[in-house]
């Protein structure tokens, strides 16, 4: 490809559904990986309606599901004493949002889509590690760690967390929630695996910690993901997050939670920082899209998803500013894309943030909770909604694909019954 129209910068889920999406729209798409091979590191990935309606329009739902688990419910339980507390009907919710819930091992989650844009020839290339961003004349230009440069009409940075994109628009740092996660999977023929119910996505809540399980490949194996509060990373220490901490964060968890710690991998975790919300993505003709622009905290398992949308809606307006000629307006296009994009993702990264405060609470404030999930109707969506139902092009128009639900029961409440990490 001498010379793209776009250029992407990061080959995680973000980067590649972007290229994806761009390239159906009839863009020349290259992506620059810092990786000498795409792969993603982790175990399970949870996908909302919100998501799967994108992987349909893409043609590549049928795929997601064959390689994935469809779920019957999400429960959530109290870590402590086991009582479960709130339910999702997960069958019901696709009847609600047209579209299932549905849990994928990251990997193949990553590699369908790697696929995809194989397929749709976006010009993938490893080794790309991009040092620096500016804006030219006509469009934008990357270089690369090599020296060599990449220009194009946009450039799109979906370099993660650690972007370096995101310093020319704000100057922050991760913040740290001073929580790990762990994770690890269990082979069906285990034990453990009879005991467990794998049509159903189980998060266990409890002081400071709380425990993720799930079905994946079809019931091969078993997801499991425990995060708890480091008291080391409290303390200011560099060393958190380490095994010794793992176990003592759920000495006090119920038996059936103590039983799935040795089945964590423990030799590498995942130590939770998200960033706060910020309103500017664009930069002339670079946008930030992923994580680079809203790193979440993991309690409602949206972080991928607000990537994927973040490519569907940027291709939808890319498409809706090209003239007949095939020239983009991508001022216009990455315009519209930041008017309707950042508001969303605030939201999610605060309800996230609020979201696993309500999970880790202890004493009077754990039993309130309790007591207010118990008393939740099962099939009441009015926390759901405004997360798992049509993504808006821009604030005030739905787009055509997606059958509109009423939202204006929806409140400012933040919160969803049974989100879930990892
Ligand atoms: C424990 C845990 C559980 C989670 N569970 C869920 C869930 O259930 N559902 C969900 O939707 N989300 C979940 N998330 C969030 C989700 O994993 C992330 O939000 C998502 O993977 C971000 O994708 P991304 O492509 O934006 O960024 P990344 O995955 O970070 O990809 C960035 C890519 O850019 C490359 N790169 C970086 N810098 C450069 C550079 N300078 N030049 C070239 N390439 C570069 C990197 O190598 C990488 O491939 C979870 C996260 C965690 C930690």
């Amino acid at each position: 490809m001498s010379h793209p129209d776009v250029i992407v910068v990061g080959g995680g889920i973000g980067g590649l559904g972007a290229a994806f999406s761009l390239t159906r729209q009839g863009l020349r798409v290259r992506l620059l990986e810092s990786a000498p091979a795409f792969g993603e590191v982790g175990a399970g990935i949870q996908l909302a309606p919100n998501c799967t309606r994108i992987l349909d329009d893409y043609g590549l739902l049928d795929e997601a599901r064959s390689l994935g688990v469809v779920p019957d419910a999400m429960v959530m339980r109290d870590a402590v004493d086991g009582e479960e507390l709130t339910r999702l009907d997960l069958r019901d919710l696709e009847r609600r949002y047209g579209y299932p819930y549905l849990v994928i091992h990251r990997s193949d989650l990553h590699g369908l889509l790697l696929r995809a844009c194989e397929r749709a020839g976006v010009e993938l290339v490893n080794d790309a590690h991009v040092t620096s961003y500016e804006n030219t004349v006509g469009g934008a230009r990357v270089t690369v760690a090599s020296g060599g440069t990449h220009e194009a009409g946009m450039v799109i940075a979906a370099d993660g967390m650690h972007s370096a994109a995101r310093g020319l628009l704000v100057d922050d740092r991760p913040v740290s929630s001073a929580y790990v996660a762990y994770r690890g999977t269990v082979p069906a023929d285990q034990p453990r695996v009879k005991s467990v119910d794998l049509s159903e996505v189980v998060v266990h809540v409890g002081p400071g910690c709380h425990f993720v399980h799930y079905g994946l490949r079809g019931g091969a194996m078993l997801n499991q993901v425990a995060v708890f509060e480091s008291p080391k990373a409290l303390a200011g220490r560099d060393d958190w997050g380490t095994p010794d901490e793992l176990d003592a964060a759920f000495a006090r968890t119920s038996e059936f939670v103590r039983d799935g710690l040795p089945f964590m991998w423990r030799e590498k975790w995942w130590r939770m920082f998200d960033r706060d919300p910020v309103m500017t993505w664009v930069h002339g003709r670079i946008a930030l899209l992923g994580d680079s622009a809203h790193p979440p905290l993991q309690y409602i398992a949206q972080g991928a998803i607000m990537a994927l949308e973040d490519g569907w809606v940027l291709g939808e307006h890319v498409a809706r500013n090209r003239a007949g000629d095939g020239t983009v307006d991508w001022g216009a296009a990455l315009a519209a894309y930041e008017a309707v994009r950042p508001e969303h993702c605030r939201r999610v990264l605060t309800t996230s943030r609020t979201w696993g405060e309500l999970w880790h609470l202890d004493g009077p404030a754990r039993e309130r909770r309790n007591a207010l999930l118990r008393a939740r109707d099962t099939y009441d969506y009015g926390f759901t909604d405004w997360l798992y139902g049509p993504t808006a092009l821009t604030p005030d128009q739905e787009p055509e694909m997606f059958t509109p639900i009423p939202l204006d029961s929806v409140s400012a409440g933040d919160a969803v019954p049974a989100g879930e990490a990892a």
